[in-house]
């Protein structure tokens, strides 16, 4: 069955767009996915077709109000997840786009402006996700690197099953560094270790690569990781 992935939004004009290049575009032109943008304006229901408010309590903004974004949910609720992008959320992580990617697909809700009634939010148990600590003027960005993220683990999207397994996240940790040709370039050579053609010490030298730079960079993934918590190899 193709993973469907239906945005919601204001501005449907703003997809596929990134999505439709590379890894992610070549999975859409395949059909090993589907994407459909619905136009939030369309679920307007007065003369004027507003969706959306100013905030009841005052201050400054619009709010997406409760009624359109309910209508144009219900219009593709079919079991699928269902989720709002807010910097309100909780953060998206590697583990969250494995298990959408491994579902039927994604419903995303983008809020504009001030944000999203809280109501329709609790009405229809919509899962709410951010992502990062910053706060961006509209969720078609978010939901884009939330689709672009699962999508390139659905089966057959990626070229090497392996690049899967082995990348950041995947077991906690950040991933090694990368080298390619030439094996001198500007004075730097690369490590030697990974022209020895040993395949079981490439493996410990990228093992302690991995924990090396997490345990700089990101002590709080090492913390959480079942791989980390291992004893090192010697
Ligand atoms: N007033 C809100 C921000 C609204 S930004 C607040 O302070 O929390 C407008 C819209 O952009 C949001 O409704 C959301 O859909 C999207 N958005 C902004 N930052 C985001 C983030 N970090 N993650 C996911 N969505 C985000």
């Amino acid at each position: 069955m193709t993973w469907v992935a239906s945005v919601l939004t204001l501005f449907p004009g703003m997809f596929p767009g990134p999505l439709g290049a590379s890894l992610a575009g070549r999975a859409l032109a395949e059909g090993r996915w589907r994407l459909e943008a619905v136009d939030l304006r369309d679920f307007a229901t007065d003369r004027h077709r507003s969706v959306d408010d100013t905030p009841f309590g005052g201050g400054p903004g619009m709010v997406l109000r409760a009624d359109v974004a309910d209508a144009a949910l219900a219009s593709v609720a079919d079991g699928r997840p269902m989720l709002a992008l807010t910097p309100r959320g909780r953060p998206l992580t590697q583990a969250r786009a494995a298990q959408l990617a491994a579902g039927p697909g994604v419903v995303l809700l983008c809020g504009r402006y001030e944000g999203i009634d809280q109501r329709v939010i609790e009405a229809r148990g919509l899962e709410e996700i951010s992502i990062g600590d910053y706060v961006l003027s509209g969720g078609e960005l978010a939901a884009m690197v939330l689709l672009d993220a699962a999508v390139r683990l659905l089966p057959g999207v990626m070229g090497a099953a392996e690049s899967a397994r082995e990348e950041s996240f995947a077991a906690g940790l950040l991933e090694y560094p990368h080298y390619t040709r030439p094996a001198d370039w500007a004075g730097r050579a690369v490590p030697a270790v990974l022209l020895s053609g040993n395949h079981a010490a490439i493996a410990a030298w990228r093992e302690a690569e991995a924990r090396a730079v997490t345990a700089a960079r990101r002590p709080d993934l090492l913390a959480a990781s079942p791989v980390a918590s291992r004893v090192p190899a010697p």
